[in-house]
This record gives structure tokens, C-alpha cells and sequence, in this order.
């Protein structure tokens, strides 16, 4: 998919895919089913088990909607949906794994998938090795024939590395390992993981998906061969999001095109705006000519989110939070992809173990919001003024 395509067959997609009207008496969204117990109209139909749906946990119409729809966008053969984007990392990387295996993750994942792998995984006799997310080729070199598969993510959680995926995916598969990659910041629309040799997608669909900071909700994307593992597995877990939750998805999934638009163009002119400062350090933004990934994000990706960091100068504590606490319209808090601004604190550097963060001074997260440009700038600017009075 090229730039200018940026409004063209995906924008069809999230207006139309995962519908089907006809089948719901003309309205046009599928509804919010819920329930547990469906009801067979024979025993032979009991039997035969020859229903399109069984059980509650198994999927409902608005369960399936959603899965159809996901799956379209992403390009992959089948979507399942699970009540969390951590769980949908956890059952992804648990249906290819059994004791005595290896697996590669990335260094810059997020954090809570590296405590999946510490304690759960290590406990159950699979070992982790994290890898520098610039490894790219290199990656060859830690793969070994234990080695089931290796964890991606890009750009990096709080740090925005971007991963050479489809170098990473060579050698995996050169050694027959999976490729999983955490697609979250870039949300279907913006990076096509199949098309770049990801075996399995999982998402936070709680960020861009919803779009609202409303719900909570994981995804899993499989290519064909990687299907029947996740789904069975994902089943014998008895995972099932909250059909409210699906709902208000399926409702984010059709603003997604616009409202990323919009985060980007807002990201891009706060990364911009926030370069000049004399009181940032540095500006880390993979869509910025000035960051070290840039080049691959420009041959993989085809947008950008609204998403990013930067790095302040030195400053003393009390000058920080009195930036930070008197923001009326960036608030603090974790989570992100909503309609609203928000900006976060991080320190990557009590964590990490196969990089090291060098950064001046205090890091901060930024995610821009759908509030007018200008507003956020001021809110900002202010923030600025009492850090440099507080000095
Ligand atoms: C938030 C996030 C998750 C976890 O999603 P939850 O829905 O909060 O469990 C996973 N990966 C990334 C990159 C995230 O930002």
C-alpha cells in the first residue's frame, strides 16, 4: 500500500468489513449478543453439533463480526478476541511453547509481556532471551533449535525502536520459529505484519481500536499455517472478552482511518513544535527524518500514530512536577489511543537487559489527542513556564 493510499481500500474496509445487514433485518451494525447457553432445536442437531454457534465462550454474531473484520484489515487468515491486549500476548506465545523451549523477545517490548516470560514462562521451563531490537540479521546468531519463536514489537514501547521485521522473520523461519509481533502503535491501518513474514499479530485493541478509553480488549491475528495452535488454545484457556466490549470495538473500528489521521498530523506538529524547545533534549519519533529507524519506517510503514517521546534536559524534581501536575489538558495515566492527550514519565533503564537507555534527562511520553493543536501547545507551553520557575 503506498502513502497516497492512506484514505483508499482500508477506509472502504473499516465502513463495510465484518457487516452483513442482510442478516440482522437491514440494521446496520451486527448487535451486542450476549449469553451463555444456545439452544439446539434436535438432538440430532445436538449430536451433530452442526450449528454455527455452540456456546457463549465460543464466539456470538458480534464476536464474529469483529474477528471478521480484524482479520480483513490486518491481512491475515483468522482473528480471535480475548479480554485484554496482555492476554491476547500471553495465549499467542503459550500456544507455540512447551518445556524445554527457547524463545527470542525483544528488549524493548512491553513490559508486562517480559514479566509473562520471567515468571510464568520461566516456571514452566521456557527460557527467554531478550534481544537488542536493532538486531535485525544479527538475530541468526540467538537462534538456536530450541528456539520456537521470536517476539517482535515496533516500534518499542516507550522507546520507539523500529525493528528490521522482515530480517528478523528471514532467520526465524530459516530455523522453522514463529514471528509474533506486538502491532499495537501502528494499528492495522499503518503497518501490514503478513506482509512483512509475521506469523502471528496481537494487538491492544484498548488503545486505537476502541478509541475511546471505554474498554478492554485483546486481539490475535494468525496467518493460515499459524491458525489451528492459537485456536485451540485460545480455547482451552476459556478466554472471552465482555460482548459490551466487542461492541464498542466494532464502533472504534469505524473511525479508526479518520482519527489516526488526525493523531498523526497532531503528533507530528507537537514533535515538531516540542524540537525547538529549549528545554527538550531530544525528540524520538519514528516519522521524524532525525530518528534512527526512520529509514525503515519509511520502507515498512505507511503512517504513523499519534504516539512519541522526548527527552528533556536535566532538571531537578520539583521543577518536573510542577510541569506535570498543573497540564490541564495532557493528563497522566497509563494506556493510550484515545481521544484525549495525555503524557507519562519513563525510565526504561531499572528493566531492560540487553540495551542500555542513555538519556540526558527525564523521559516523557506523549500521546497527542484529537484536541486543537494550538490548545495543546499552550497547555504545554505553560507547563515549560512553571518547570523553568520552579528551577
Ligand atoms: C497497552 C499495551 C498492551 C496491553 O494491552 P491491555 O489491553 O492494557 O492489556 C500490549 N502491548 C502494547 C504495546 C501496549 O501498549
Amino acid at each position: 500500500m503506498t502513502k497516497t493510499q492512506k484514505s483508499g481500500k482500508h477506509a472502504t474496509q473499516l465502513a463495510h468489513s465484518g457487516r452483513d445487514p442482510a442478516g440482522f433485518h437491514g440494521f446496520v451494525n451486527a448487535p451486542l449478543y450476549r449469553g451463555s447457553t444456545v439452544l439446539y432445536p434436535s438432538y440430532d442437531s445436538l449430536l451433530a453439533d452442526d450449528q454455527d454457534y455452540s456456546y457463549g465462550r465460543l464466539g456470538t454474531p458480534t464476536v464474529r463480526a469483529l474477528q471478521d473484520a480484524l482479520a480483513e484489515m490486518e491481512g491475515g487468515h483468522a482473528s480471535l478476541l480475548t479480554p485484554s491486549g496482555l492476554s491476547a500476548i500471553t495465549t499467542a506465545i503459550v500456544s507455540f511453547v512447551s518445556s524445554g523451549d527457547h524463545i527470542l523477545v525483544s528488549d524493548s517490548v512491553y513490559r508486562p509481556t517480559r514479566r509473562f516470560c520471567d515468571t510464568v514462562l520461566s516456571r514452566l521451563g521456557v527460557t527467554t532471551t531478550y534481544y537488542d531490537p536493532l538486531i535485525g540479521a544479527g538475530i541468526s546468531e540467538l537462534l538456536t533449535e530450541r528456539t520456537k519463536l521470536v517476539f517482535t514489537e515496533s516500534p518499542g514501547s516507550q522507546t520507539f525502536e523500529i525493528q528490521d521485521i522482515p530480517a528478523i522473520a528471514t532467520a526465524a523461519h530459516a530455523v522453522g520459529a514463529e514471528v509474533m509481533m506486538d502491532n499495537t502503535w501502528a494499528t492495522p491501518l499503518y503497518f501490514k505484519p503478513f506482509q512483512h513474514g509475521v506469523d502471528v499479530v496481537v494487538h491492544a485493541a484498548t488503545k486505537y481500536l476502541v478509541g475511546h478509553a471505554d474498554a478492554m480488549l485483546g486481539v490475535i491475528t494468525m496467518s493460515e499455517s499459524a491458525t489451528a495452535p492459537v485456536v485451540k488454545t485460545h480455547d482451552i484457556l476459556g478466554l472471552c472478552p465482555g460482548p459490551e466490549d466487542v461492541y464498542l470495538t466494532l464502533r472504534g473500528l469505524r473511525t479508526l482511518d479518520v482519527r489516526l489521521q488526525r493523531h498523526e498530523e497532531t503528533g507530528l506538529a507537537l514533535a515538531a513544535w516540542l524540537a525547538e524547545r529549549p528545554e527538550v533534549s531530544k525528540v524520538i519519533h519514528p516519522a521524524r527524518t532525525d530518528h534512527p529507524g526512520h529509514a525503515l519506517w519509511k520502507r515498512d510503514f505507511t503512517g504513523a500514530s499519534g504516539l512519541f517521546a522526548i527527552v528533556l534536559k536535566p532538571v531537578p524534581r520539583p521543577a518536573l512536577a510542577a510541569m506535570l501536575d498543573g497540564l490541564s489538558l495532557f493528563g497522566m495515566g497509563y494506556s493510550w489511543g484515545g481521544y484525549e492527550s495525555l503524557i507519562l514519565p519513563f525510565d526504561p533503564r531499572g528493566y531492560r537487559s540487553a540495551t542500555v537507555w542513555d538519556a540526558e534527562g527525564p523521559s516523557l511520553r506523549l500521546h497527542a489527542g484529537l484536541e486543537d493543536i494550538e490548545d495543546l501547545k499552550a497547555d504545554l507551553e505553560a507547563g515549560f513556564r512553571r518547570l523553568s520557575d520552579t528551577r
